[in-house]
């Protein structure tokens, strides 16, 4: 029962609450779960790529075999054998990980929190790419950096450009394969350069890789990890080959680092849930994600062609978009005058969503770019939709 004179809370937060902001795509993505909007504005893979019945198949399985093990506590680090599975996957034959070099993580999401923690103070200097992905620079602005952005171009990061500010730097994020947002993908030789500057400053490395499975020619980029595994810190994800539901990532990093990470781990959930981890490597310990990932590539190409196709039917001279070779986005840049924060509310109004691109760059946004997503609308509606827009913008040219 209330007690009499019940009042409520006047909040004080702390500085770091008060400053944190919503991620402007959850807000739109809010708008655009209405049926009737052709949204490219998800960053959601395609949920005809989820492997329901295996998953269904291994929940049975772990619950029946080990059910007393998997609804227990478990380690921070993560489910041994799926630790080591991961090793595996990521040893090449001149770079062996360890599997304690693996820590798992609730989503690879978790982890960008968790690299924050432990290398950011404020003020700290944090190397991005222009633009980068919006839920890194989320992560990290709690810890109150100050961003420096790296120059890109068609090849990603451009190496050379950040040994201006390099020098005393924390970290660099960067996000070789089939970026978020731009699609594009580091250039090998640009790796190595990369790899090398980087060593050269005594600058960690970050590799957040979520897309580099999904290649659609089948043959994914060289690790950088493998490059300098005692100078990168690699993060993988399930979200993408698998499904995000289950908020499966993990971090591979030098056991220094690793070590840091898993005491953060701890303080903030004790460790990734059990159960889901030893479903996923009941799912994938027999090779299935060889199989399955051809069809999620498959099906990604063949909608990536059909916006490429209505991106040059339907656009005016004078725009220009990225060509992805893999993953799930494609990049488009307008004439500098049109802003595509005002363009959403016109384009919304015709039923068609997108980002806008402003918020995916730390420093000066250029406002005249947009982020599709072309895996979870099918070709009809794609092409439909790519009309709608490009009559939208023609008119402001
Ligand atoms: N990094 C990048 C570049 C992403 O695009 C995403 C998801 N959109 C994540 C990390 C986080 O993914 P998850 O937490 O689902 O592993």
């Amino acid at each position: 029962m209330e007690i009499e004179n019940a009042v409520p809370i006047t909040w004080r937060f702390s500085q770091r609450a008060a400053q944190m902001q919503s991620s402007f795509i959850r807000e739109i993505l809010k708008i655009t779960q209405r049926p009737e909007i052709i949204s490219f504005a998800g960053g959601l893979p395609s949920p005809d790529t989820f492997p329901v019945e295996q998953m269904k198949a291994a929940f049975d399985t772990v619950l029946t075999n080990s059910g007393k093990v998997a609804l227990q506590y478990g380690p921070t680090d993560g489910f041994p054998p799926l630790r080591e599975w991961i090793a595996n996957s990521l040893s090449t034959a001149g770079c062996t990980i360890a599997p304690e070099q693996v820590l798992m993580t609730s989503g690879s999401q978790q982890a960008l929190d968790l690299i924050g923690k432990v290398l950011i103070d404020e003020g700290s200097r944090v190397l991005v790419e222009t633009p980068s992905y919006l839920g890194a620079l989320q992560a990290f602005s709690v810890y109150r950096p100050q961003f420096a952005s790296v120059a890109t171009d068609d090849d990603g990061l451009v190496p050379g450009s950040i040994e201006k500010v390099a020098i005393g730097a924390r970290m660099l994020y960067a996000l070789p394969n089939f970026q978020n947002p731009t699609g594009r993908s580091l250039s090998i030789p640009r790796r190595r350069e990369l790899v090398e500057t980087c060593a050269r400053h005594n600058l960690p490395l970050i590799e957040d890789d979520p897309y580099g499975a999904l290649s659609y020619k089948g043959e994914p980029f060289p690790k950088m990890l493998n490059m300098n595994p005692g100078g990168v810190i690699y993060m993988g994800s399930f979200s993408k080959v698998l499904t995000p539901g289950i908020r499966l990532g993990y971090v591979v990093a030098p056991l220094p680092l690793v070590r840091r990470l898993e005491l953060a781990k701890q303080a903030a959930d004790l460790h990734t849930a059990q159960l889901t981890q030893m479903v996923v490597h009941e799912v994938i310990k027999d090779g299935f994600l060889e199989r399955h990932i051809p069809t999620i590539r498959a099906l990604y190409a063949n909608q990536c062609q059909a916006m490429l196709d209505a991106l040059a039917a339907c656009f005016p001279a004078g725009v220009s978009w990225t060509k992805p070779e893999g993953g799930m986005f494609i990049w488009v840049t307008l004439p500098k005058h049109i802003d595509t924060m005002k363009l959403l509310d016109h384009s919304i109004a015709e039923r068609v969503a997108f980002v806008p691109g402003a918020p995916f760059y730390a420093n000066e946004a250029e406002t005249n770019t947009l982020r599709l997503s072309f895996v979870t609308v099918s070709p009809e509606r794609i092409r439909e939709g790519i009309a709608i827009l490009g009559k939208l913008i023609a008119a402001l040219m």
